[in-house]
């Protein structure tokens, strides 16, 4: 058995592995040489003072003890398996893939987008103020909304089994393992795609397909049981369907919905994106000059209660970039993502409030369940409009948002297409505004100097959530109206980032193996 140790340490002395093996060997009372190997099972950093100091938990084995394995999954052969057809290659389509393998299904995975490399160069020509392909962008192509991102693998789930099995299957397939014990773990955008690929690969290897631009645009039916879905002229059959769209594939909700097949409507969050400089953020969050070598670039969560309304922020990306996550040209919508590193002199972030179905209301005697995806939809035109031709984002320094100012001029910013200046405190809805300038004034109180002009708010950050959910049966994990079809992910309404959806596939390609007979 490993001898667990805590250390509180200097930034400089947790950096310097020698260092802390001589520390744990004073501690356990033996000699360096006597340490086998050295693990950290958790990283963290405490700034509540100060002087910030680094929490290492370390697992210390001994000369002769049995070290831990390595981590490794074993895929078995599916070839001539029962097919299960999977619409979307996101966390949710690719974890469900993983584990319908693990428990002898055959996936067929599906996806509208393109392959990662042709990806990148859809994203570049967005970036650059061209064409916006609307099925190979920042939210659809190979991996998902995921794959150009931060990579933040923070979950609320409870069930740290899951969890921690979600992140050894990233680590098998070419993560750093360092995820396994940082409290706040990443991957960067750098690094994504290259596991993405690799987890294809593991997909094909084992006898599924993944088959790229299968955009579905319909359903197969039979007596009320789900067999199989369309692509173009193609039809895919399967013993059942998965369905991981994502909340940005809203053909897919208009489609259940023609077809008769229940959604349901729920609440969402929506606001700005928020850039300051990232040295600003790390001076307040560590109380120093500047940070130094051996600390991290600084983030924060930010969370407060405003006329009974939640504003929070999301999504926080530390020493990153702004990027448009629009999937239409007539759309302005803005999401973050940073490199593994962290090294963009910025920092971002989703302010978002409660949208409550009373918000969109006004929409339901037209749009029905689809209400509140219309309200999204509108918005984002709306900020579109406040923008500029090719991408570029309406945008407003923070301090003349509270104030109620314009914006004369704006400051640099991490967002390539550019920003011009606009008077989002006026053309937001009202309880949006109110509420954000309300959150700003506390978030100041708590971290001082975040309301201030040389940090932007840019619009708009709409797609924190879906506004509709696809029902499904508790157990079974099916929807109730149509036999064979399990929605999961994001697009569903059952998981809220990269980690959640894909736990949320592999307890789907569970109930799908007990379905199969
Ligand atoms: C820029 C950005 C940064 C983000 N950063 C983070 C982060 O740091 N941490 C985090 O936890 N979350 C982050 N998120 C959110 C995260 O990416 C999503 O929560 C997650 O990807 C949801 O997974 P999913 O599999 O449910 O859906 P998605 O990832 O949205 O995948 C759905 C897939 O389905 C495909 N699809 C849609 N319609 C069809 C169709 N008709 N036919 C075939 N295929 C279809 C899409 O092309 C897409 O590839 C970020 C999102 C964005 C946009």
């Amino acid at each position: 058995m490993p001898q667990n140790i805590t250390l509180r340490l200097l930034p400089r002395e947790a950096a310097d592995a020698k260092h802390y093996t001589a520390l744990a060997a004073r501690r356990l009372g033996i000699s360096d040489r006597q340490i086998a190997l050295i693990r950290v099972v958790k990283r963290s950093i405490d700034a509540r003072q100060r002087q910030p100091w680094v929490n290492l938990s370390l697992e210390v084995y001994v000369d002769g003890e049995e070290q831990p394995a390595e981590v490794h999954f074993d895929y078995p052969s599916v070839a001539g398996k029962t097919p299960v057809v999977v619409v979307g290659s996101g966390p949710a389509g690719l974890f469900a893939s993983l584990r319908l393998i693990e428990l002898g299904l055959r996936p067929i995975l599906l996806e509208r987008g393109r392959e990662v490399s042709a990806r990148k160069v859809d994203i570049a020509r967005i970036n650059r103020g061209g064409e916006v392909d609307p099925d190979s962008n920042y939210a659809f192509g190979e991996g998902g909304a995921g794959t150009f991102s931060d990579g933040k693998l923070f979950t609320r789930s409870k069930k740290r089994g899951d969890y921690n099995r979600a992140l050894q299957s990233l680590v098998f397939h070419g993560a750093n393992p360092e995820i396994l014990f940082e409290a706040h773990p990443h991957i960067g955008t750098d690094k994504l795609p290259y596991i993405i690929r690799n987890i294809c690969r593991t997909i094909r290897e084992a006898g599924g397909e993944v088959l790229f631009e299968r955009r579905v645009s319909d359903l197969i039916v039979r007596n009320g049981r789900i067999e199989g879905v369309v692509c173009g002229d193609e039809r895919i059959e399967g013993a059942a369907v998965v369905l991981a769209t994502g909340h940005s594939a809203r053909d897919i909700y208009y489609l259940l919905h023609e077809r008769g097949i229940r959604l349901e409507a729920k609440p969402l969050a929506m606001g700005v994106r928020i850039e300051h400089p990232q040295e600003l953020i790390d001076r307040i969050q560590y109380h120093q000059p500047s940070r130094g070598e051996y600390l991290p670039a600084a983030s924060y969560s930010l969370v407060s209660q405003e006329n009974g309304r939640g504003v929070y922020s999301f999504c926080m990306c530390p020493g990153g970039f702004i990027v448009p996550a629009l999937t239409e040209a007539t759309q302005s919508v803005v999401n973050g993502m940073s490199p593994s590193g962290r090294t963009s002199p910025y920092a971002n972030s989703g302010l978002v409030t409660e949208v409550r179905l009373t918000d969109f209301a006004h929409l339901e005697p037209k749009w029905g369940v689809l209400a509140g995806l219309r309200y999204q939809e509108e918005l984002e035109a709306l900020a579109r409009r406040e923008g500029g031709d090719g991408q570029v984002a309406p945008a407003q320094r923070v301090a003349d948002f509270v104030a109620g100012r314009a914006s004369a001029s704006l400051p640099a910013t991490s967002y390539i297409p550019g920003i011009t200046p606009s008077r989002l405190d006026q053309w937001l809805p009202s309880y949006m505004a109110e509420g954000l300038r309300m959150g700003l004034s506390t978030f100041n109180r708590r971290m001082k100097g975040f309301v201030t002009n040389e940090a932007i708010v840019v619009g708009v950050e709409s797609r924190t959530s879906t506004p509709v959910r696809i029902p499904r049966d508790a157990e079974q994990l099916m929807h109730p109206d149509l036999e064979g079809l399990f929605p999961t992910g994001e697009g569903a309404g059952y998981a809220g980032g990269i980690i959640s959806a894909a736990m949320d596939g592999e307890r789907v390609a569970e109930a799908v193996r007990r379905y199969v007979k």
